[in-house]
């Protein structure tokens, strides 16, 4: 087991899983795209989703904090339901940092005001104390010294690493990663998986939908094979990717290992 916080035995003060998706249902007009879902990331955890193009990844990760409004079914976050009107959807997205494949900075705005500038809206933190924050999430991610550096300025693997460095920034409770280094130039991919499971190493709860197998078996705690809107199959990374139990994982692994 890779992630420390992981090792903890569950205590009876654990809370709630971090994402529990239930039974989860999702259309675009005709079309269901998601058949039925059933998902959870506990605390700590960290699972990795796989599974071919359309089969509802991005889907299923949008839906977690609502930028896709489920068509049935239930998502608790940290055991509040997203789908209830009275939940504080704003709230509760502050707790969930995002990062996507198209990193989706400011162009207009220096690394640091990428930075500083969702801490003082929606965190109402003051000028300074953004700042501080912000470099010291800089310094983690290795780009202390391009916080006057403008976005066109930097490679996608940087980039990606400021897109990071933004969401805990907002001190999230967890992130979700939709294909991060899917955009990038292979010799660029290491530094941003670097980060990440330095992330994972210090107890982050995270779900990171990716093509990167290596990554999903030695960092990930828990692997899902998704395809057809469904998961297919999951369980231990080293043993769905060595051992697949489906004939549509195997289909899937054999074309992408
Ligand atoms: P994945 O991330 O696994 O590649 P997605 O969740 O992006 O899959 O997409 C699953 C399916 O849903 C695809 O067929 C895609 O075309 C469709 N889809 C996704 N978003 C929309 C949308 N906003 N409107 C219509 N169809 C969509
Ligand atoms: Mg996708």
């Amino acid at each position: 087991m890779h992630n420390p916080a992981h090792q903890a035995p569950a205590a009876s003060t654990a809370g709630p899983p971090a994402i529990e998706v239930r039974n989860l249902h999702k259309s675009f007009g005709e079309v269901e795209v998601l058949k039925g879902i059933d998902f959870h990331v506990d605390q700590g955890e960290v699972v990795c989703v796989i599974g071919p193009s359309g089969s509802g990844k991005s889907t299923l990760l949008r839906c977690v904090n609502r930028l896709e409004e489920p068509t049935s079914g239930t998502v608790l976050v940290e055991g509040v339901d997203i789908t209830d009107p009275e939940t504080d959807l704003d709230l509760v997205r502050t707790r969930i940092g995002m990062v996507f494949q198209q990193f989706n900075l400011f162009p207009h705005l220096s690394v640091l005001r990428n930075l500083t500038l969702a801490q003082q809206r929606a965190k109402k933190r003051g000028k300074a104390e953004a700042v501080e924050i912000a470099r010291k999430n800089l310094a983690k991610v290795g780009l202390a010294h391009k916080e006057d550096a403008f976005p066109a300025q930097l490679s996608g693997g940087q980039q990606q690493r400021v897109a990071i460095a933004r969401a805990l920034s907002m001190n999230p409770d967890m992130m979700l990663f939709d294909e991060p280094t899917s955009a990038l130039d292979p010799e660029l991919v290491g530094d941003v998986l670097e980060v990440m499971r330095q992330l994972a190493d210090e107890g982050m709860t995270m779900m990171v939908v990716t093509h990167e197998m290596g990554f999903a078996r030695e960092v990930g705690d828990r692997l899902v094979f998704m395809d057809g809107g469904v998961v297919v199959e999951q369980g231990d990374p080293r043993e769905v990717l060595g051992n697949p139990q489906h004939e549509r994982t195997q289909a899937f692994l054999s074309k992408v290992l």
